[in-house]
């Protein structure tokens, strides 16, 4: 019990020895409410509490694995459930899938089989989409899941084009999804929270067995994760969340701030804990941190303070372009390492989007930098990859047409878009899977003798692989590989493309099954492997252990730490994202994600921004963000290459003035651009070539086209 308590603060041991009842608790960055929960899990097991009655909820895997090392130290041998809400649903309804009119053994579909399913969907709705598009209506149905709005509901309630055209296509994506016993993302959340909703019996059953629910993060829960959590905490309501409402950063994916801020009166009987003393970061980079962050309207001034040590100044730094930028850091880096006995490990860099990666890994590969980049969807997004997922899923769950349409011709076998477009048509009309319209392709009208011969041998293809489902997933996928000659279809397709990554990847894949089999000797199913992949998040290739420099998403970096962190591209249309530039509400969100990621710092942080950024190929002159005219710029050291002296002067009239204050347009005449550092602000002897062009950079507040920025990681 010592050992649970020890070295906490006042606050955060109320917090810990809080069992039964709601608890809020209510902090800043670095904290420790996530260091609060896992002690508060140690310490309710010791008080006696079931470990089977408790159920913690995070927002990525990582944090969920982090937490239950921290547990399993404390109070080992204890299982704890824990793992994302999505988990958490997935496994749910997986045990209560006819409830949702589905069967057990459903597929997860992932964001491309859910975009190739809403195709489908858009074309049997027989819409016009002249007024839309397939990503506006995708947007819009999800938006409804994530509000629990039904197809009904929506039928009965739309007005506007869009969502005329959505409500028409939403009970046609719904259908099809249930015909293909699959569901998407949003649905894990969206069926058990209806589930529980539907079922008074099973919600007390649930809130039974669930009696003590924590959540981390719970400033980014939506309406459909929020009704979840409530209606599991109904009869017990030992419901503890954690939240900082100045780093909700989901509002995109619905997330309502409303859940953390209304919770007191949600629950009146709530203890609320604030702590205000944070562990993690030096005092300069909390200064930042705060004076960014008051510049948003819609928030409660927290206060914190740390007794850590003053460290060195946050440091701004200008480079020409990306390629300087990435090559700067890495430089920085691989000095640090032999300079200063740091590790690999300690450095983080920090982008909006994946795109600005490309060029920091060339520069770290070229320095013999270890690195990753925490991005695991990525492998399983390959062609190759998908291909053999989609024939496992097919074998999982004959009825996932997305599979069955991704693999029915894969490698090529004579069966062409004709023949595929009358068996959907055939399957739409009979409501059956296009597997069965397969299987019945002589009944099928205008497929041609020969056509039909193909589908049939491919069904045979499919028999034979699924009387495999029950071997361990090594030997399936071996098999696969084999049975389906997919290999030689690659290597005839690597000699025309010159490329034999994907025949590593799929030797990469094998392993994956391989490790895959000896983690589960016991409940090693094909439905676990392929659930497992379908909610790998894009924090989850994260190894601690691994002596890397981690390069992420600033999403991906929530709740997790480092001792030194870059981050990149604080330019307009970056930070803030060109996207959320048009409302105040998304513009505040940029700057929660801007603070978000200023706060993963321990003890150094530098913010970079180039003069010309090139985005897939495309050079473009890039303005700084407006953000960084809200932080304490005498605070910052400046490092420039080419200097302006008054760029960073503070306007006194700064506060709340966004991109106007940085209309340098019009004040291009008085940049001095010779050089001439002025104010000494960059006098660490770092000041980098010296360049007499007139950079392109000034002449308009430009931003990145919408298109260029397509790859926002999200
Ligand atoms: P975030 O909002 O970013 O998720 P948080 O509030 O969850 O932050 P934690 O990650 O729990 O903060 O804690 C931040 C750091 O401070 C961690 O390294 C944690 O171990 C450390 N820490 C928290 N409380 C204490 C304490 N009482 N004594 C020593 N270290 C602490
Ligand atoms: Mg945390």
């Amino acid at each position: 019990m010592d050992a649970i308590l020890k070295g906490l603060t006042e606050s955060q041991v109320q917090a810990v020895t809080h069992i039964d009842g709601p608890l809020l608790i209510l902090a800043g960055p670095g904290s420790g409410k996530t260091r609060v929960v896992t002690h508060r899990i140690a310490y309710m097991i010791a008080q006696g509490v079931s470990p089977s009655q408790i159920a913690a909820v995070t927002f990525t895997n990582k944090a969920a694995d982090e937490m239950r090392n921290r547990v399993g130290e404390l109070a080992p041998g204890k299982p704890v459930w824990m793992g994302t809400f999505h988990r958490f649903c997935a496994q749910l309804l997986r045990r209560y899938a006819p409830l949702a009119g589905l069967s057990e053994n459903y597929s997860i579909y992932d964001s491309s089989d859910s975009k190739q399913a809403m195709k489908r969907a858009i074309q049997a709705a027989e819409v016009s989409i002249s007024h839309t598009s397939p990503e506006q209506i995708a947007s819009t149905i999800s938006n409804a899941k994530n509000r629990l709005v039904t197809p009904e509901m929506m039928a009965s309630g739309s007005s506007r084009t869009g969502d005329v055209v959505a409500a028409k296509v939403y009970p046609i994506y719904q259908q099809q999804l249930l015909t293909a016993n699959a569901v998407d993302f949003d649905d894990l959340l969206f069926h058990v929270a209806i589930m529980l909703r539907n079922n008074p019996e099973l919600r007390s059953d649930l809130d039974a067995r669930f009696r003590y629910i924590l959540v981390d993060e719970y400033q980014d829960t939506n309406l459909a994760q929020y009704a979840i959590v409530r209606g599991l905490s109904i009869d017990n309501a030992n419901l503890a969340v954690t939240g900082d409402p100045d780093q909700s950063i989901y509002g995109w994916r619905g997330a309502d701030l409303n859940n953390i801020l209304d919770f007191e009166k949600d629950y009146p009987a709530v203890k609320t804990v604030r702590l205000e003393q944070n562990y993690r970061s030096t005092p300069n980079i909390l200064r930042v941190a705060d004076q960014l962050i008051r510049h948003n309207r819609q928030r409660k001034q927290k206060d914190l303070y740390t007794h850590n040590q003053e460290g060195d100044a946050v440091v701004l730094r200008i480079f020409e372009d990306g390629y300087q930028e990435a090559d700067g850091i890495a430089d920085e880096i691989t000095n640090a390492i032999r300079a200063e006995g740091m590790r690999p490990r300690d450095f983080a860099i920090l982008c909006r989007m994946n795109a600005l990666t490309r060029s920091l890994e060339h520069s770290m590969r070229s320095r013999g930098l270890p690195y990753q980049i925490i991005n695991g969807v990525e492998f399983y997004q390959r062609k190759e990859i998908k291909d053999l997922l989609a024939y496992l899923h097919l074998i999982n769950n004959p009825s996932h047409d997305v599979a069955f349409h991704r693999v029915v011709n894969v490698p090529t076998r004579g069966i062409g878009a004709k023949t595929i477009e009358r068996l959907r048509r055939y399957a739409d009309v009979n409501q059956v899977p296009m597997l069965e319209a397969a299987r019945n392709v002589y009944q099928v009208e205008g497929i041609a003798k020969r056509s039909a011969t193909f589908v049939t041998r491919f069904v045979e293809i499919y028999d034979r692989l699924s009387k495999k489902a029950s071997a361990t997933l090594e030997d399936l996928l071996r098999y696969l590989v084999e049975e389906t000659k997919y290999e030689a279809f690659l290597e005839k397709s690597t000699v025309d493309q010159q490329d034999s990554s994907a025949i590593a990847n799929v030797d990469e894949f094998i392993s994956a099954a391989v490790e895959f089999d000896r983690q589960h000797p016991e409940d090693g199913t094909l439905e676990a492997f392929l659930e497992q992949v379908a909610l790998v998040a894009d924090t989850d290739a994260f190894e601690d252990s691994d002596d890397r420099v981690t390069l992420m998403t600033l999403h991906a970096a929530k709740g997790l730490e480092f001792p030194c962190v870059y981050i990149v591209g604080v330019e307009q249309g970056l930070l803030p994202h060109s996207r959320s530039m048009d409302t105040d509400a998304g513009f505040e969100e940029e700057r929660r994600l801007f603070f978000v990621g200023i706060t993963r710092a321990m003890q150094r942080l530098q913010l970079s921004i180039c003069k010309r950024r090139t985005v897939r190929g495309d050079t473009r002159p890039a303005v700084p963000s407006p953000f960084l005219n809200e932080l304490p710029l005498d605070e910052l050291r400046k490092v420039e290459s080419v200097v302006d002296r008054d760029w960073f002067d503070e306007d006194p009239d700064a506060d709340n003035q966004y991109p106007e204050s940085w209309d340098l347009a019009d004040e291009s005449d008085d940049i001095v651009m010779n050089g001439d550092t002025g104010n000494g602000d960059t006098g660490n002897g770092d000041a980098g070539e010296v360049h007499e062009t007139a950079a392109p950079f000034f002449d308009e507040a430009c931003q990145l086209p919408e298109s260029e920025l397509a790859e926002i990681v999200q």
